[in-house]
């Protein structure tokens, strides 16, 4: 998995973004940077419908929200434990990359929620990491771009574990 930069405050992502409001709108900035586009045509003439609290783009009408075609498709878990979750992960993966992930387990209880939930948000935040900058959840949360030891760095060596130490946590 790529290093990702955690740029965030002490209390990281539960202080970053304290309510699922703000998670979406933190969402929206990451998934759209340039502004909403429709995730079918790509058009950016995006209307919103107050009662149904759904995009709908003028091009092709089709109704989505920030979460449609992505990951977070009908999810039931909060953004904020998706976050929580995609934060504690790139954690572990800089500061214990010889060590198991958090089991579903040891997740269900820090997010409470059902295991069948967490094992799968797991899994799913661990593909998504793979992907350039993170995918949409690294991005979400690593106030940042992606960082890589330089390549005098011996990757797995103890100096790589220190250089990302002293680059990926503020
Ligand atoms: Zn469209």
């Amino acid at each position: 998995m790529m290093k990702l930069l955690l740029r965030l405050p002490v209390a990281g992502v539960a202080e970053a973004w304290p309510t699922e409001t703000a998670c979406r709108e933190r969402l929206i900035v990451a998934r759209w940077p340039g502004g909403i586009r429709c995730p079918k045509c790509e058009s950016g003439q995006i209307g919103f419908l107050e009662k149904r609290k759904n995009y709908r783009c003028k091009s092709c009408r089709l109704q989505f929200t920030a979460q449609s075609h992505s990951l977070l498709h009908r999810s039931h878990v909060d953004l904020q434990k998706w976050f929580r979750t995609t934060e504690l992960l790139i954690w572990h993966n800089a500061h214990h990359p010889d060590l198991n992930y958090p089991t579903g387990h040891d997740l269900k209880d820090h997010l409470e929620i059902s295991y069948a939930a967490a094992h799968a948000i797991k899994k799913k935040i661990l593909k998504e990491l793979l992907l350039p900058d993170g995918g949409l959840l690294g991005s979400c949360v690593s106030v940042g771009p992606a960082v890589y030891a330089p390549a005098d760095v011996l990757a797995g060596s103890s100096d790589e574990l220190l250089w990302y130490d002293a680059h990926i946590t503020t």
